[in-house]
């Protein structure tokens, strides 16, 4: 994995690019996440910044973190778990796409990937055949690892 440092460094580059700002408490959720490297709640959060790095964050503030994190594509709530994962393209500059996860059952290991265009398209259309409006194509996969398999 990168380094923690030059993925804060690359994404506080990226707000000031897009005219926002990392500001310290946007920097502390996500570098407890990038950090934990695994699914946290805003309240794990809340305890996770206490135990490592002795910083006190209400979880309110945590909550109105997450959002601007999910909104610019730093970090995406998964909204089973109702848990927050850091975007596994955090370093890149590409269109994102509709991510979808695939969250080992065993170890809670999550591995994000895009969904192909032709299968998003093939599902909206289903759905519009059902009079049905895909809002939220997210797709949360529960599944073993290839590590947890054996
Ligand atoms: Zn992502
Ligand atoms: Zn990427
Ligand atoms: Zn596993």
């Amino acid at each position: 994995m990168t380094e923690i440092n030059v993925i804060l460094d690359h994404v506080a580059e990226s707000c000031t690019a897009r005219g926002k700002q990392l500001t310290t408490k946007r920097k502390l959720v996500l570098k407890a996440l990038l950090h934990a490297d695994k699914a946290l709640s805003a309240y794990d959060l809340v305890d996770y910044c206490k135990e490592h790095f002795e910083e006190t964050i209400q979880a309110m503030t945590v909550y109105r973190v997450l959002d601007f994190l999910e909104n610019e594509h730093f970090a995406h709530k998964l909204k089973v778990s109702n848990k927050y994962i850091m975007c596994s393209h955090i370093l890149c500059d590409h269109d994102h796409g509709t991510p979808q996860f695939f969250i080992c059952s065993k170890c809670d290991k999550i591995t994000e990937q895009t969904i192909a265009p032709i299968i998003m398209t093939g599902l909206q259309s289903q759905a519009k055949q059902k009079g049905f409006t895909v809002t939220q194509p997210q797709l949360e996969i529960s599944g073993v690892c290839d590590e947890c398999v054996n």
